[in-house]
């Protein structure tokens, strides 16, 4: 991706935070920002080396990297609030960090320890970027937009990962909470929802090696014209979702699968 044409900037001179930025989506979307003109892009991550990497290759002028665990209610806290108190205010969350346990956590032999780690990122940590997000930009009466991801088995159920599913369906439940309450105030709240995207979280749940994680991608999407879904297809949907072009849009799930999404639950 590289810089847009200023009349093109989806998102110029605003103020964005990335969460889960040091790798996968949230990095290609973090890059994704700039390149539409954001004024400063943060990123947050528990990954330091490569969440500082990631800044520095879109550019220490526009990119800043902030270790922040969303499962610690006050990291989330300090990562809003300095990046307010250094620029202004805040006009974007991408809230996106996420994890999975495995693609055996069938709910007969559910590791409940997993489980709780897999809410406590996905369902708790969501809810404390957008609590934190929103009061922020209600603070400053900023129009700001909120977008967390979700996955496409938010909308449906799969054969291994109930924990994962479960955790899905709560950013669902969360996004369309907090965008009626915050609806009066222009913050608008919506998620979206990838089909399967070769990020090392994809190769984690089915203990893939790289080659293996290739096939696996190129059998699911064997009949796109398009190639295997990408990070930039997720990233331009977000772009869309926080920008003016979807001023009237809240509490909308976007699923961005290329159509594919029935045939990759039969293997999950
Ligand atoms: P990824 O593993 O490449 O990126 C996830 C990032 O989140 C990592 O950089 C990780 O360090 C970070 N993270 C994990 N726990 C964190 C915490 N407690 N605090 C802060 N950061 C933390 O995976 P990805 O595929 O890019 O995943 C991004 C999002 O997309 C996740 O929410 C995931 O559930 C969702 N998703 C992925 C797919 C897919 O097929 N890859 C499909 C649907 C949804």
């Amino acid at each position: 991706m590289t810089e847009q044409p200023i009349q093109l900037q989806k998102l110029h001179g605003k103020v964005a935070i990335v969460t889960g930025a040091a790798s996968g989506i949230g990095a290609v979307t973090a890059r994704h920002f700039a390149d539409h003109g954001a004024r400063v892009v943060v990123i947050a991550d528990v990954q330091d080396a490569k969440g500082q990497e990631v800044a520095t290759s879109i550019g220490s002028h526009r990119c800043t990297y902030v270790h922040c665990d969303v499962t610690d209610e006050d990291q989330v806290e300090s990562l809003v609030d300095s990046t307010v108190e250094k620029y202004g205010q805040l006009d974007v969350m991408y809230s996106n960090a996420g994890i999975t346990a495995s693609s055996v956590q069938k709910v007969l032999v559910l590791d409940l320890s997993w489980f709780d780690k897999v809410m406590e990122v996905n369902a708790r940590g969501m809810a404390a970027c957008v609590k934190h997000a929103a009061r922020a930009m209600v603070g400053k009466g900023v129009r700001g937009s909120i977008v967390c991801t979700a996955s496409i088995v938010a909308e449906c159920g799969m054969m291994g990962g109930t924990d994962y599913t479960m955790s899905k369906h709560a950013v669902l439940g969360l996004v369309r909470s907090a965008s009626v309450q915050l609806a009066a105030r222009w913050v608008r709240v919506n998620c979206v929802s990838p089909g399967l995207v070769g990020t090392p979280l994809l190769s984690e749940t089915f203990k893939l090696r790289e080659e293996e994680l290739k096939e696996m991608m190129t059998a699911v999407y064997s009949e796109s014209s398009d190639g295997p879904l990408t990070e930039k297809h997720v990233a331009d949907a977000v772009v869309f979702l926080v920008s003016e072009d979807s001023a009237f849009v809240t509490g909308h799930n976007l699923v961005v699968d290329g159509g594919f999404g029935t045939k990759f639950l039969s293997i999950l």
